[in-house]
């Protein structure tokens, strides 16, 4: 997809099952299982759609997957699969993992963290070795010293490698990290969970994050079980689904293994997703 002078192409890294209750919070199960139907163990399928943003130089990757540190007991709880992986989508859209110039992550849950560290024998190493990596601060410091009610959401693996190689910086959010792309920190989901925006005002897009996990979640009130403080996060949802509908941004939906992206709309007091005419997958 074309947004202003940026290339937007979806690389998915592995995909994973979460449980549908826990991804749907209060909706109730008639409604959710309507748009998200789960299987015999009540799990629902979640894309990890990095998105590969392009513009001359720069080839920015958009949050960071769920990566293959995993062990075999966490891989079956979490039905991680073994395809496509990051770098098989990163080389399906013409590119290697020493060719990224950037990373930019919404925060450091492992789901959006993962990929970005590789095991190489004893020791650990940054994937993307010729990138700068940018997070915000408090999810940094969350995963290096997760409180009891954070520690299942974090690996702090997950960051200190970067650190050690001195590739990763903190953001506060509101101003760019590279030119024309701008991290919001708006909490909620968790403490530092943010939005990413790319490319201009009039002519631009929004990364989600775990702010609309799905093209199904763009309802306000359709809260994830996994927020960490409910009412930031439905303040903030109303915001920012408001301003992109309103804006017409281009929506990047991590999480939705159908969609990558949509368009919110207005829908009376609601709203609705619609597709791009030009899909890249
Ligand atoms: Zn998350």
């Amino acid at each position: 997809m074309r947004v202003g002078d940026w290339t937007l192409t979806p690389v998915p890294d592995r995909s994973f099952r979460l449980d549908g209750g826990a991804m749907w919070g209060v909706v109730p199960a008639t409604m959710w299982r309507a748009l998200t139907p789960p299987d015999e163990s009540n799990t629902i399928p979640l894309a990890l759609n990095c998105f590969l943003a392009e513009r001359g130089d720069d080839v920015v990757l958009i949050e960071g997957g769920i990566g293959d540190r995993w062990n075999e007991k966490l891989t079956r709880i979490y039905r991680i699969t073994d395809d496509p992986g990051i770098e098989a989508s990163l080389a399906a859209a013409g590119r290697k993992a020493s060719e990224i110039t950037s990373v930019v992550l919404t925060h450091c849950h492992w789901d959006h963290a993962g990929s970005l560290v590789v095991q190489d024998g004893e020791a650990l190493r940054p994937r993307f070795p010729n990138a700068h990596h940018y997070a915000p601060e408090i999810e940094v410091s969350n995963a290096l010293n997760p409180d009891p009610v954070r520690r299942a959401s974090y690996r702090a693996d997950d960051v200190q490698p970067l650190l050690d190689a001195g590739l990763l910086s903190t953001y506060t959010g509101g101003s760019e990290v590279l030119p024309g792309i701008t991290p919001h920190v708006l909490g909620g989901h968790s403490d530092g969970s943010s939005v990413i925006r790319i490319g201009a005002d009039d002519d631009g897009a929004i990364f989600w994050g775990d702010v609309v996990p799905t093209t199904h979640h763009i309802q306000p009130a359709y809260i994830m079980a996994y927020d960490i403080d409910a009412a930031r996060s439905f303040e903030a949802r109303a915001e920012w689904i408001a301003k992109a509908a309103d804006a017409g941004w281009l929506g990047c939906f991590y999480h939705d293994p159908d969609r990558p992206f949509g368009y919110l709309e207005r829908d009376g007091k609601r709203y609705r997703c619609t597709a791009p005419d030009q899909m890249t997958v």
